[in-house]
């Protein structure tokens, strides 16, 4: 095979993102060899992509994918995170020349993308986020590594990434595991961004009695304002589908327990290790191991009765919800942010953050209108907390009273709203100048003599506890 026929580049697994990947890259005029695990997936692959077949090579061994690929190699990996990742590395680095790179493009923890980095191999980490269509019309591209080689494969990606005004959603964000970070803490906030629109949507349906179809409406409208973004949009398209066997709406259908993979319990690991209130992100991981729990919840509604009950029409509107709903995704932004100055110092990488709100613009599943803000803002300070930006801050007095609003009407009507609530709390303790810590800075020094500062003398003291 000349270097000419070979493909540009070279990817394996062909589950639901590599081959949305695979066909994103022949779409874009490049040449791509791909290999799966399962032989059969892979002529089935070649064999349907129609005006694309040309540029793919389907191959039956790694040893088939490199022969196929121009050197210097470059070969994406698409398969699940952990250990099948570090397989493949074993397996494919024998057989790679020098200059060859390995891409993993799966949702890797970014502390193992940071060991496989140090292991003196050639290695990106690209964080990609956009879910099946975004893999194949355009995804948000977060990479790690070496830069030059991030530089060598970067028409590739900037070809591929979704496109924002004309601006590839395609950032390198630093050495080693510095893409894979990013992406886990977009992940945390998908979560979070998916939690408070769930309990706003369970304010809705439990509080206020609408059906799915009059919630659809409210989230439409909603996307034509502040929170557009492509969260309320599918919340929207969700809300308006019937299910086509019963015909009733398809969320009255759907079970109430939803699934994860891992990267939002990442996020708030990370916070937690890193000593970060990221209590939004918290909060939505909780909730979604709770709601993981039904036999639990469902016992427990037996013993105490349903939590839910119907708020008074004239208690509550729909635009206090939507404001509730912006108030709270800043402060979860401004805790993501936070998150991510943190890892960016710990590890010695020099995120760019306004680069970061760039990135999340198109392609990515956080998406929204409120990014390009939040860009300008950290475009001013990428230093200091979002909620005190001018423009947040604005934004934040504009909306407190409805958030604040809102967790109450929650409380008292059993409606959970834990992210809301956690938004709302950061809030207030943040902007609380004298806060209690006084009384567990005694407690401390109580139990365990740790000493205590005051507030009118330098120095460590002790409190009149002496012996107890
Ligand atoms: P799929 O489950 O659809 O595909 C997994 C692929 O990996 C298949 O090609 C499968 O091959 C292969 N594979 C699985 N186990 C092994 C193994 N032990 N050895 C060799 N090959 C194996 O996964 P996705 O495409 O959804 O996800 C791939 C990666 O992308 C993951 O890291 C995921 O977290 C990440 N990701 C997923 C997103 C999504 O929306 N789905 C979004 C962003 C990232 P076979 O056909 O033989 O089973």
């Amino acid at each position: 095979m000349s270097d000419e026929e070979r493909a540009d580049i070279g990817l394996i697994g062909l589950g639901t993102m590599g081959a949305n990947l695979a066909l994103n890259i022949a779409d874009h005029g490049f040449k791509v060899a791909v290999y799966n695990r399962t032989a059969e997936t892979t002529r089935r692959f070649v064999e349907t992509a129609g005006a694309l077949r040309p540029l793919l090579t389907g191959c039956d061994s790694l040893e088939a994918l490199l022969q196929a690929v121009r050197p210097p190699r470059a070969v994406i990996l698409m398969v699940p995170a952990g250990q099948v990742v570090d397989e493949h590395i074993d397996r494919l680095r024998p057989l790679m020349d020098a200059d060859d790179m390995i891409i993993d493009a799966g949702n890797a923890n970014f502390n193992d993308t940071n060991r496989r980095a140090a292991g003196g191999t050639r290695f990106l980490g690209i964080g990609v986020s956009g879910g099946e269509s975004g893999a194949r019309f355009g995804p948000s591209i977060m990479g790690g590594g070496p830069r030059a080689l991030w530089e060598r494969i970067a028409p590739i990606l900037e070809a591929i990434a979704a496109d924002y005004e004309g601006t590839p959603c395609a950032t390198w964000m630093g050495e080693g595991g510095a893409g894979h970070a990013v992406k886990t803490v977009h992940n945390g906030i998908e979560y979070a961004d998916m939690q408070m629109i769930a309990e706003i949507y369970g304010i809705l349906r439990d509080g206020m009695a609408m059906e799915p179809l009059e919630i659809a409406t409210v989230f439409e409208a909603w996307n034509g304002g502040v929170l557009k973004s492509y969260l309320i949009e599918i919340s929207a398209a969700v809300s308006r589908a019937a299910d086509p066997e019963t015909g009733r709406p398809i969320l009255d259908v759907i079970l109430d327990r939803a699934g994860q993979k891992g990267t939002g319990r990442w996020t708030a690991i990370e916070a937690q290790h890193l000593g970060v209130p990221a209590t939004v992100i918290e909060a939505a991981v909780a909730a979604r191991n709770l709601s993981a729990r039904l036999e639990e919840r469902r016992q427990a509604e037996r013993v105490f009765g349903p939590a839910p009950r119907p708020i008074a029409r004239d208690a509550l509107s729909i635009p206090v919800l939507e404001k509730a709903l912006i108030a709270g995704k800043i402060i979860c932004y401004a805790q993501g942010f936070d998150l991510l100055r943190a890892l960016s110092e710990a590890h010695g990488w020099a995120l760019p953050m306004p680069g970061i709100t760039r990135v999340w613009r198109a392609g990515c599943i956080i998406r929204s209108t409120m990014l390009n803000d939040m860009a300008e803002a950290l475009d001013n300070n990428a230093n200091a907390n979002l909620m005190v930006s001018d423009f947040f801050a604005a934004r934040l007095r504009e909306t407190e009273a409805d958030l604040r609003r809102t967790v109450a009407l929650g409380a008292e009507h059993g409606l959970p709203v834990p992210a809301l609530s956690a938004a709302l709390s950061y809030f207030d303790m943040l902007r609380t100048g004298r806060s209690t810590a006084n009384i567990i800075q005694a407690q401390r020094d109580y139990f365990g003599a740790h000493g205590f500062e005051r507030i009118d003398a330098d120095g460590t003291h002790h409190g009149p506890w002496a012996g107890h």
